[in-house]
């Protein structure tokens, strides 16, 4: 009774690694039809669909100027506290008055869900969704980031 268990059982797995090596053999001679992305060795090709979303980013242009007011608008849009705006009040060379201004957009990559809301609430559009999505790190705390660039400042003309 045993040997004849064992028997099928080898009977078994050895249909069962037949039909795994006709499906191989198929696709080693069918490879248009493989749609297995073969991830990272297809880096330089791969194609993202145009509603991913991999991280929230802030805008800057070629003169390091973003569009960011520093309103909190994206801070409040936000669902779970992912995004926290720091201010701080540049004073007019000309007129000599106050204005708030971006100091620091502290963004917690971990936290986001991609959810867009921030980037809809935005007034000015200073920030969006980009589709990077390599974000492992060993140390937890590079994964949050600030997003106005060094040395940047708001673009003339956006209030
Ligand atoms: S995409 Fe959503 S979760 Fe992420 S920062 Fe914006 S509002 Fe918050
Ligand atoms: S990114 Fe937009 S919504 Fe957020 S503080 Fe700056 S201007 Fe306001």
């Amino acid at each position: 009774m045993f040997l004849k268990q064992y028997i099928k059982d080898v009977w078994g797995a050895m249909k069962s690694l037949a039909t795994g090596m006709k499906r191989t053999g198929y696709y080693f001679t069918h490879h248009k039809e493989i749609i297995t992305e073969q991830y990272p060795d297809n880096r330089d090709t791969l194609v993202l669909p145009e509603r991913f979303k991999g991280e929230v980013v802030m805008i800057h242009d070629e003169n390091n100027e973003h569009a960011c007011t520093g309103c909190t608008a994206c801070e409040l849009a936000c669902p779970n506290a992912t995004i926290k705006i720091i201010t701080k009040f540049d004073v007019d060379a000309e007129t000599g008055k106050k204005k708030k201004a971006i100091d620091t957009f502290v963004y917690h990559l971990e936290l986001c869900t991609m959810c867009n809301l921030c980037v809809e609430a935005c007034p000015t559009g200073a920030i969006k969704m980009a589709q990077t999505f390599e974000h492992s790190v060993f140390d937890r705390s590079k994964l949050t980031k600030t997003l106005n660039q060094p040395g940047s400042k708001i673009r003339e003309g956006v209030e």
